[in-house]
């Protein structure tokens, strides 16, 4: 439900961010395609999300250039979503988001990402303490962290389990009857 129109509203940008991103699932899409999930059954069985707001959701963020579609077979035809420079923007909002809920809600570590070049955990805004230096975020090394489960049931999380860059796009072995 998008949030309310009037003037005062649509002058704040935090507001108007939130008219994008703020719906549910939105930025778990987001998230994903920063781990490199291009595919529509991949970000399915990775987020546990129902199909028709699957859809929605990456219809809406292709309308809004966060996400663009490519096709990437034709026949049969498949496309996938690779995130844009203006998706990947997002990424410090992210990472600060993170570093706020593991302080707030959960201190559970399920993921490090840390400056692939030095290997120091980032900080607060995808920066690098130790290089004092802001990581470009195909820099940045996705680590499993303790509380990651390891041995998830999906494809999808299997495969995040191996340290990797963000941004590398996913390549799962393509199954009878994937989409
Ligand atoms: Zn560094």
């Amino acid at each position: 439900m998008a949030l309310g129109k009037d003037y005062a509203t649509q002058e704040c940008s935090i507001a108007r961010a939130l008219e994008i991103i703020g719906e549910r699932w939105t930025l778990l899409v987001i998230r994903d395609a920063l781990y490199g999930v291009r595919r529509y059954n991949d970000f399915l069985v990775h987020l546990g999300i129902p199909r028709a707001v699957l859809a929605a959701r990456l219809q809406a963020l292709t309308a809004e250039g966060i996400l663009e579609k490519r096709r990437y077979q034709q026949s049969p035809p498949r496309d996938e979503y690779v995130i844009t420079e203006r998706g990947i923007a997002l990424w410090p909002a992210l990472r600060s988001l993170g570093l706020w809920g593991r302080q707030h809600y959960t201190e559970i570590q399920l993921r490090y990402f840390r400056h692939a070049d030095c290997g120091t955990e980032l900080g607060p805004y995808g920066e690098c303490p130790a290089c004092a230096t802001v990581v470009p975020v195909e820099d940045v090394l996705m680590e499993p962290g303790p509380g990651l489960d390891p041995d998830p049931a999906d494809p999808v999380s299997r495969a995040l389990l191996v340290p990797r860059r963000l941004l590398q796009p996913l390549e799962l072995p393509v199954q009878p009857g994937r989409v």
